[in-house]
Parts: C-alpha cells; structure tokens; sequence
C-alpha cells in the first residue's frame, strides 16, 4: 500500500534526486518489496519511510570491517583517547573562535572515511562535521554511493573553525593534522576521500592544483586515497557534480562496490 511521505522526507527526497540528476543520473527504480517485510511492516502498523526515501540500491558487497592483526586496538577506544588528549585544545589561534571543537562524526568501523577542510558556522554550533549546505551535499554523495552516513567517519583538517571560514594557515594545519592523522591509524578505513585542496595538501603532504591529483587512487599509508571537489566548491559550481560522482566511482571501485545502474 502506498504510503503518504512527511514534508520533512519528501523534501529530502526531491533534494537527492535533483542531486543523482545533477549527476547524469535521470532514470529510477524502486526495489521489489519483499511481502515478508510489507507483512511485518504493516503488523508492526509504525510507519517507516525508509524504502520510499532510497530510491538508489545500497551496495551488494559489504563485509565486515577488517581486523587486522597489528591493530588489535579497539577502534572506538582509540578514538576515545585521542579524543581526550585533544582535550580543551589552545594548540593554535583557531581556539579563540570556537564554540565547539569538531572531532569528528560516525563509525570507528568505517571502511568509507571522507576528510574536509575546517568547520563552518553550523559545525561550529554543533559539534559536529558537514552539518550545514556543505554537508547536505556531502549526505547526498554518501547515500549516492550506497551508504548510510552513520556508516562512513567525516572529519577535518582542523577541528576548529577559521574565522570567516578562511582556509586554514599551514601553522594551523600542521598543529591540528597530526589528530587526523591518528584518527585515520584508529580507523584504517579502506578508502579516503580528500574534500578539496586543503584535505588533498595536507594528507599528500605536497601542494598541487586541484585538477591533477582527481581522478586517480593515491597510495596513503597502506591506505587508497581519492581526491575530489569540496562539497562547498560544488554548491557554488553544480556543473563540476559529475566530476565529483566520477571521483566517487573510482571510491567505489576500490571498495568493490558496483556504481548504481542506470535503469
Ligand atoms: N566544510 C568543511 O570542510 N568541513 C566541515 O565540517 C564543514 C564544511
């Protein structure tokens, strides 16, 4: 039985297929729905809207994240620790702005880990990264890949907002990157996606324009690093999104995940 979508869905529902649209992406399917579930939904009689609200299929291959046996640390617990030595962070001159300092967000299991710039205002208020437009995008690019957000980890160079949202000074970066770097050791995802020049610079360790480090794997520290447009860039320049979906696709290969069909 068809069933009526809150506003608050149907907008993000319209919002991520003008997204896969921007992308090249114009045709749709929906899932068969398995009558077991259409059953247990309907005996269950709590609406959820989660089949309507993810028109694209999520991946067919998705292992259980890896052990490996030189990290036999808990992921979260690493987290945790580095978490606390960040402490109430004066390292460096972004502290003075701060409402919040931005750690980081989702699983210490992730195999998918993306790496922006710095917070913006929204993050700032929050806590928490890519929460504001910026972040609405990259939730789209996440969900067009076949994940869920809570699956992948997001954070950034610096875990504290530039004022004005400028690009971070390298004294800034250089002070606050050596955390990103550990959260990545604790993580060890199997692919990392460099947001924009600044994640791309200080993860390579070497500054390049934008346009020669895209579209290829970059081997990082036992690690497959992507590099691609910041989410900001493609709000302020929508035509670079199929760039941005191509870049995404080589991400996708890496993890061996086949790109969504085109009908
Ligand atoms: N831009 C970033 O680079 N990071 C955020 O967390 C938000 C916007």
């Amino acid at each position: 039985m068809a069933r009526k979508l809150g506003p608050e869905t149907r907008e993000a529902l319209v919002e991520r297929v003008r997204f896969y649209r921007d992308l090249g992406m114009t045709e749709f399917y929906r899932r068969a729905v398995d009558p077991a579930l259409v059953a247990a939904d309907a005996a269950d009689s709590q609406p959820t809207f989660s089949q309507e609200a993810q028109p694209i299929p999520t991946p067919e291959l998705y292992p259980a994240p890896l052990q490996s046996a030189a990290a036999p640390v808990d992921p979260a617990h690493a987290l945790q620790l580095i978490r606390e030595e960040i402490g109430d962070c004066t390292r460096c001159a972004l502290h003075k702005g701060r409402n919040k300092l931005v750690f980081g967000d989702g699983s210490p299991h992730a195999r998918l880990m993306f790496v922006g710039e710095g917070p913006g205002a929204d993050e700032d208020a929050q806590g928490l990264p890519f929460v504001g437009r910026a972040g609405q995008l990259l939730n789209n690019m996440i969900a067009a890949m076949g994940f869920k957000r809570e699956e992948v980890y997001i954070a950034n160079v610096v875990k504290c907002r530039p004022p004005g949202n400028r690009t971070p000074e390298p004294e800034e970066a250089n002070t606050c990157s050596p955390f990103l770097f550990r959260q990545i050791e604790a993580i060890r995802p199997q692919v990392l996606v460099a947001l924009g020049a600044t994640a791309a610079t200080y993860l390579l360790g070497q500054r390049q324009p934008l346009a020669g480090l895209r579209g290829r794997v970059h081997a990082f520290r036992g690690m497959q690093l992507i590099v691609t447009y910041h989410p900001a860039y493609l709000l302020r320049d929508p035509r670079q999104k199929k760039e941005a979906w191509a870049d995404l696709q080589i991400a996708m290969r890496e993890l061996g995940l086949k790109p969504p069909g085109r009908g």
